[in-house]
């Protein structure tokens, strides 16, 4: 059997595409559609735990992405991340990417153990030491507004990411930022803070998100 032209044309053109949306640590092409959407000042829509569709993107695992300065989608994304979490209406102390509905492996945090409190973003950040010493502290989350929980995490933990245009950095967190890097991995690994929770009286109604 021959096969025309025309077939094998169309045969590469569907080669290319799934090549293409199959690529590692690339945006595929719905991710390039959510970022590219347009919103006022920028600030993305949350996925929330109580909306079905949301939640298959917050209990799913993240990808990796490459860390590039020059991919034009990661670098609006991150801008994205960064006003959505700074929402004046709805405050963050950290986000990550799956709560926009991204399933990479990308996340701001607030450092408060580092002079002015600079919100900085992280990407393919993985948690390679955790203390034995823990504590339990309140979290909340902005994809389950209206709770509160107590968590048992590490005290201190070492963590391996990459920067826009730099890999494998390595950074040793401890205190209230430490919290926030586990809170914010997790997300990455679909976990939320809730699930972290097995006595279910420890988490609280409150008026506010926070
Ligand atoms: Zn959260």
């Amino acid at each position: 059997m021959e096969l025309s032209k025309k077939t094998l044309t169309l045969l590469s053109i569907i080669l290319v595409i799934f090549l293409t949306s199959c690529t590692p640590n690339r945006f595929t092409f719905k991710e390039k559609r959510i970022i590219k959407r347009k919103s006022s000042n920028n600030i993305m829509p949350l996925m929330l735990v109580s909306n079905k569709r949301d939640s298959v993107v917050l209990y799913k695992v993240s990808k990796n992405i490459k860390a590039d300065s020059t991919n034009k989608y990661l670098t609006r994304f991150i801008d994205r991340m960064y006003v959505t979490v700074r929402d004046p209406k709805n405050p963050g102390v950290g986000i990550a990417a799956p709560q926009l509905g991204i399933n990479k492996r990308i996340i701001w945090v607030q450092r408060f153990d580092k002079e002015k409190k600079p919100f900085e973003v992280y990407l393919n950040t993985k948690i390679v030491y955790y203390s034995k010493e823990k504590s339990d502290g309140m979290e909340g989350c902005l994809s389950i507004p209206g709770y509160r929980g107590l968590v048992n995490r590490s005290d201190t933990i070492v963590i391996n990411y990459d920067f826009l245009n730099q890999t494998n950095l390595i950074d040793t967190v401890s205190g209230f930022s430490a919290i926030i890097f586990q809170h914010e991995i997790d997300h990455l690994e679909g976990i939320l803070y809730t699930d972290r929770i097995k006595d279910k009286s420890k988490i609280t109604k409150i008026k506010k998100s926070e």
